[in-house]
């Protein structure tokens, strides 16, 4: 390991909890790399409008706020490495970092990777298919004219649905008969025109059906029903984004996180508990432990 190394510190993930590490990281002088595999900013670049975020009255898209935060991240001096952390490992005293190009290694580890998007169980989709159906709203949010799908029933099913009413028709399939988004979100839905919500609508099949899909599957209890889209999106959960993680570090992370040099921050961690706010607290806090830590050595 270079002599530095043992006081340098890696970040992997430059969403709010990740830039909010490596910019306090930077305010004490500490070396920080974080990795990046997407443009950074994070996901709150999906979100419609950042009404919760102290600072911004009049609410924030969540593009402007993702921007904000990547402009952050550039002035703060960390070194930011463009790349999927394919793995993380801690062996012989320090934290191995892998990229399909490179390796690096660092003292202190800061996991900021949030959560990928899930796929629901039980909908087949054929292979025809596949092209038109996604499942994070950044890739389909230069779309215009078009009619889509979005299947869910929660907060990011209807924050996606009106973000992308603003130039398209949607649906909001949900397989329930009441959703389970915030009170707001619904009545926005509800008054906006380009947005039906269809409800108890169990969606077993997606197949290519002229230049898009035909969605078939089980409505109020009868088997057959079917409605025709554009694009698909799904929007029925997320889980904590870890499969870059070694096994050696796997079996440790209680270990390392109580030694003071491993921090899981933000949204891979929160559980429900996942806003913007919270992330970026998060990152805040493990940057002012590893100086601590970095103090007392
Ligand atoms: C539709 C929608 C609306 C939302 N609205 C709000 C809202 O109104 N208010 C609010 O407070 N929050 C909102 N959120 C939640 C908010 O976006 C998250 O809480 C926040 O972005 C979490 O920050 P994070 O840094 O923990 O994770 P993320 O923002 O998910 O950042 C993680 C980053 O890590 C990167 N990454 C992951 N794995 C790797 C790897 N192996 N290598 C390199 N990089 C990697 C990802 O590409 C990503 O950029 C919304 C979310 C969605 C989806």
């Amino acid at each position: 390991m270079p002599d530095n190394a043992g006081r340098s510190a890696a970040v992997i993930g430059a969403g709010p909890a990740g830039i909010a590490a490596a910019v306090q990281l930077r305010r004490f002088g500490i070396d920080t790399l974080i990795f990046e595999k997407e443009k950074t900013g994070g996901l709150v670049r999906s979100a419609n409008l950042v009404e919760n975020y102290p600072g911004f009255p009049d609410g924030i898209p969540g593009p402007e706020l993702a921007d904000r935060f990547a402009r952050h991240l550039l002035s703060s001096g960390a070194s930011v490495v463009s790349g999927e952390v394919l793995s993380l490992e801690y062996a012989g005293g320090s934290f191995a970092i892998k990229t399909e190009k490179d390796q690096y290694q660092a003292g202190f580890a800061v996991i900021a990777s949030g959560t990928a998007a899930l796929r629901p169980e039980g909908v087949e989709i054929s292979r025809g298919a596949e092209p038109f159906v996604f499942t994070e709203i950044i890739s389909i949010s230069d779309l215009e004219g078009k009619k889509i799908a979005v299947i869910g029933s929660g907060d990011a099913a209807f924050d996606y649905a009106l973000n992308l009413s603003k130039k398209n028709d949607l649906y909001i399939i949900m397989r329930g008969s009441e959703p389970r988004c915030l009170p707001l979100l619904l009545e926005r839905a509800h008054s906006n025109r380009r947005i039906e919500i269809i409800r108890r609508f169990d969606s077993r099949k997606v197949e290519k059906y002229s230049s898009g899909l035909l969605i078939t599957g089980k409505k109020e209890g009868v088997e057959g029903e079917s409605l025709t889209t554009d694009r698909l999106l799904f929007a029925v959960g997320r889980e904590p984004a870890t499969g870059f993680f070694g096994r050696g570090l796997s079996k440790n992370i209680d270990l390392l996180s109580r030694e003071g040099i491993l921090y899981l921050v933000g949204d891979v961690k929160n559980g429900i508990f996942r806003q913007t706010a919270i992330a970026a607290g998060d990152g805040i806090k493990a940057a002012m432990a590893i100086e601590k830590v970095i103090s007392r050595v």
